[in-house]
């Protein structure tokens, strides 16, 4: 069926770590990118704050090395995550802004006096990303499909959403990234069979490689993995390096103590490495970098080749094999018993990625001519999907961590194993461990660790006025259920008495209602100043 464009279709987003962007499907069914211009259609997920002002994408990134401590990228990152977790530390402690804890320990943003959550600047890049459609589409725009790594957990899901509700949007339904990229590719199409699809994922700042089933129109991703540490940054940081040390060599001068001669350096380089995907050779021509001591200007010019980027980036590109060996392994698979490998993220477009690629897994990866929008694509064909208008594709997910529950002496017991089909619901008997004993209480945590203190607590659910009795005589039935958008229901049993206690684990932390009102209203405020469009 094919939609007649009168009523408001509902969005696809890539909210990406680097960039985002957003699709629908057209009149003859095929997801095509919206924005209001060529230019703007993929835009850095990157906020600037200048006093009352918010300045969304390219703007932003343009103003950033002038204006560090309120140019906030990276937000997906933190959206969702406690302040105290190793990679939030190991992100604030590089990242030219401050990173601070909320009250409940959720990571924030300190702009000025203010402490701003991720999901609050997730979701001016949302709102930009809608009005970019609603100016391209000519109809207003409220719901969308927005995409998430697929190992996201319950509260980064949760803060997605939150992002869309401060954007206006209502997100009808998270999706994985790999699973878009799949559908965006037409892997489902390709004939009958169950087939096993790899994933492989490198954009600006991360890598996330995913293992799937397709057979067809399910679609289960089957594990996952990944370097939230690795993406093209650290590829165009080594050109950056190598140039800073020359010009030091050659004019005794650090240009990397230089914000404005950094910028510049650093957009040349990532020029040069994209160059360097199409052709052999390019010229790097950075004219009046500084100053020498003597005052003179120093005018930096040379000419870069595939092979010498290829050398200075060699470790980085094995890098991308690890995580790959880890998600097979994971999957039970060999690289032997992998059909397709579907390449995502603009980084992909490197000559040497893909080589690596086609080294790690035996063979050639598929290539899409536009690598770092086939998420949004995907997520566009998923809304079509749940608007009815196309295929009956049923996606199929895995819960991406072990949930497990805490028994007295701390460690824990595994009740969902990693990567299980969802839905999935377990049943698990325990007995008291002590005579008499009037109440249990069932801490619920997730992650793959073995003790509590490595392991992060989702809830917890206590059952109590137990029937008396020696230890062990009382019986408790647990009961666990996660649905297809992750969330996880607890319940507690005594099966002689039938009482029962539950709890739908909603993410801990995050924003609640009241804030996210606040947010908005605010956002109306900063609307009905700004002139006509965004900045
Ligand atoms: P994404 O997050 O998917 O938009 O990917 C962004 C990353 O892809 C950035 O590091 C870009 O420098 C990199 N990238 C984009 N185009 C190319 C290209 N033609 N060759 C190499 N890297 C590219």
């Amino acid at each position: 069926m094919v939609r007649g464009r009168s009523q408001s279709p509902i969005l696809g987003i890539d909210l990406g770590t680097t960039n985002s962007c957003a699709a629908v499907v057209d009149a003859r069914g095929t997801p095509r990118l919206v924005g209001e211009s060529a230019e703007g259609r993929v835009i850095p997920s990157v906020v600037a704050f200048s006093g009352e002002d918010a300045t969304v994408g390219a703007a932003a990134v343009r103003q950033a090395i002038t204006n560090p401590t309120r140019t906030i990228f990276g937000a997906k990152r933190l959206m969702g995550r406690k302040v105290s977790a190793e990679d939030v530390s190991w992100f604030a402690r590089a990242a030219p802004f401050r990173v601070v804890a909320a009250p409940n320990g959720d990571a924030w943003i300190r702009i000025g006096k203010e402490g701003r959550s991720p999901q609050e600047i997730a979701g001016y890049v949302l709102r930009r990303i809608r009005q970019s459609a609603e100016r391209d589409l000519g109809l207003p725009v409220t719901r969308a499909v927005v995409t998430v790594p697929a190992y996201f957990d319950d509260a980064q899901r949760q803060a997605t959403r939150d992002a869309g509700t401060i954007a206006g949007l209502d997100v009808v339904r998270i999706l994985n990234e790999p699973t878009a990229a799949a559908l965006a590719y037409g892997v489902h199409r390709a004939g009958p069979g169950r087939k096993i699809v790899a994933v492989f994922d490198v954009g600006g700042g991360t890598f996330d490689i995913s293992i799937m089933a397709v057979e067809n129109d399910l679609f289960e991703v089957l594990s996952t993995s990944g370097d939230s540490a690795l993406g093209g940054d650290d590829w165009d940081r080594r050109v950056v390096d190598r140039l800073a040390d020359e010009i030091f060599d050659a004019h005794r001068i650090d240009v990397t103590g230089v914000p404005v001669s950094l910028g510049r350096l650093r957009e040349a380089s990532e020029r040069a490495k994209r160059d360097l995907s199409e052709r052999q050779e390019t010229a790097i021509q950075l004219p009046y970098l500084g100053q020498a001591e003597g005052g003179q200007p120093v005018n930096f010019e040379r000419v870069l080749r595939r092979g010498e980027l290829e050398s200075l980036t060699a470790d980085l590109t094995q890098r991308l094999a690890i995580p790959c060996r880890r998600a097979l392994s994971d999957a039970g698979l060999s690289p032997a018993e992998v059909d397709q490998v579907l390449l995502v993220g603009g980084m992909t477009r490197m000559p040497a990625v893909q080589a690596m690629v086609e080294e790690i897994f035996g063979r050639k990866p598929k290539r899409s001519e536009h690598p770092d929008e086939v998420v949004a694509r995907g997520a566009a064909a998923h809304a079509a999907i749940l608007e009815g208008e196309q295929g009956e594709a049923t996606l199929l997910d895995v819960t991406p961590h072990t949930i497990s529950i805490r028994v007295g002496d701390g460690s824990l017991v595994p009740v969902i194993s990693r990567n299980s089909m969802l839905p999935v619901r377990t049943r698990k008997l325990f007995a008291t461990t002590m005579d008499d004993q009037r109440h249990v209480r069932i801490e619920v945590y997730q992650g793959e660790g073995r003790d509590a203190a490595s392991s992060r607590k989702l809830g917890h659910v206590t059952l109590d006025q137990l029937p008396s009795g020696p230890a062990g005589s009382v019986r408790v039935e647990l009961i666990m259920t996660i649905d297809v958008e992750s969330i996880l229901r607890v319940t507690a049993r005594e099966p002689s008495t039938g009482r029962e206690a539950r709890v739908r684990i909603s993410p801990s932390g995050g924003l609640t209602e009241t804030e996210i009102s606040r947010i908005i209203e605010r956002r109306r405020d900063e609307a009905s100043r700004e002139p006509e469009g965004d900045p």
